[in-house]
């Protein structure tokens, strides 16, 4: 179909008409967020706060340059090595995105001759990076790592790069990918296990270090993990982390790596400040999931809460906009997940904890949840 005008006005007509149309909101003042990714509640920690403030009188706002011009700076430098002690990894590499981290891992690792094999239910970033490559792509039923290990095992011997991709925790559902097993088929296969746990870091595990801990795995069971600092930690950007020849590697070689301007310095700055307060104040992770549990048990919905992603799956696109726009009337924030995001005929509120929530703030959801379901 040739795009022109009157194609694009259709488009927006028709994704209105099938209410799945999407519009950007301000929050108001006084408005309680549920679905925001500040799950430790750390974007505004004094803290972080601080860090960023004298990394912009030390460093400036923009890095100027990409990081092998001149846009690599020390906070870059402290980051990595901060970040590789606390996951007990030989290097991570700072990515300025997740999106980018995940398109450079997975372009960077899958050449020519590559076969990937990935969750239904991956999250977007994975998919794109997964289609910007030539690999051929297959992928298994949400959490089924038998449904894995048997793709994996139909590749073709002659494929000289495998690759098994999953998220940690899944940014939708909540739910924690089957890891043990996943690493187990990863190994059988002698593909590339890369888990994004974007949603994992700093809230799942003892000690916030993610599914990866949480599972009681090593660096051999996930060579590859991929995390973001817009999530748990309350800043922005991502990483990769891994050994020190598969960093080097994306670092010659990782284009979304390469080709861009670097992280601002104060924001690397403020990451770190983040990481070591996660690490300092269990309390922050012990809190959010008592939150989320609270929440998980009063609606009554099933199995147990994994992680401060609560999702409340109605259906149909028109119920979840009007749950979310009563919710709004009653000063409450929980946006409406509608498809593409999510499969279609899964529209759900999805409601997400932090450790800055109130217990009255999650008592006031609980109640106004109750009443705008029942409805
Ligand atoms: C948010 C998210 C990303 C993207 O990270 P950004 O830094 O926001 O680009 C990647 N993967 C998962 C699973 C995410 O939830």
């Amino acid at each position: 179909m040739q795009r022109n005008p009157a194609t694009l006005r259709a488009t927006l007509s028709e994704l209105e008409r099938g209410k799945l149309w999407r519009s950007r909101r301000v929050p108001a003042r006084g408005t309680a967020n549920f679905c925001s990714n500040d799950y430790l509640g750390l974007s505004k920690h004094v803290d972080v706060v601080d860090a960023f403030r004298q990394a912009v009188d030390q460093f400036g706002v923009g890095s100027g340059a990409s990081h092998l011009v001149t846009g690599h700076s020390l906070a870059h430098e402290a980051l990595e090595e901060v970040l590789a002690g606390i996951l007990g990894r030989e290097r991570a590499l700072v990515y300025s995105t997740g999106y980018m981290a995940n398109m450079g891992v997975i372009g960077t690792l899958a050449d020519q001759n590559a076969a990937i094999v990935a969750d239904k239910l991956n999250h977007a970033s994975l998919i794109d990076g997964c289609r910007l490559t030539k690999a051929e792509l297959s992928r298994y039923r949400h959490g089924d790592a038998g449904h894995a290990a048997e793709l994996l095992a139909g590749i073709d011997a002659a494929v000289s790069t495998r690759l098994l991709i999953t998220d940690g925790v899944f940014s939708m559902d909540g739910d924690l990918a089957p890891l043990p097993e996943l690493a187990r088929a990863a190994r059988d296969a002698q593909a590339w296990l890369v888990v994004d746990d974007a949603h994992g870091l700093g809230v799942v595990g003892a000690k916030g270090h993610g599914t990866v801990e949480h599972f009681g795995l090593d660096a051999d069971d996930v060579p590859v993990l991929v995390g973001t600092f817009g999530k748990a930690f309350g800043t922005f950007g991502a990483f990769v982390a891994g050994d020190a020849d598969l960093i080097e590697y994306l670092v010659q070689k990782s284009r979304t790596y390469i080709y861009t301007t670097a992280l601002p310095s104060a924001v690397a700055a403020a990451t770190c400040a983040a990481l070591l307060v996660s690490e300092r104040e269990p309390w922050r992770r012990e809190k959010v999931m008592q939150h989320a549990r609270r929440v998980h048990t009063a609606l009554k919905l099933p199995g147990e809460a994994q992680s401060p992603i609560i999702p409340i799956v109605l259906g149909d696109e028109a119920r979840a906009l009007a749950a979310s726009r009563a919710l709004e009337e009653r000063s409450l924030l929980v946006t409406a997940i509608r498809p593409p995001t999510v499969p279609a005929g899964t529209a759900r509120l999805r409601v997400t904890l932090s450790a800055a929530h109130r217990d009255a703030e999650v008592s006031a959801l609980i109640d106004a949840l109750q009443e705008v379901l029942a409805a």
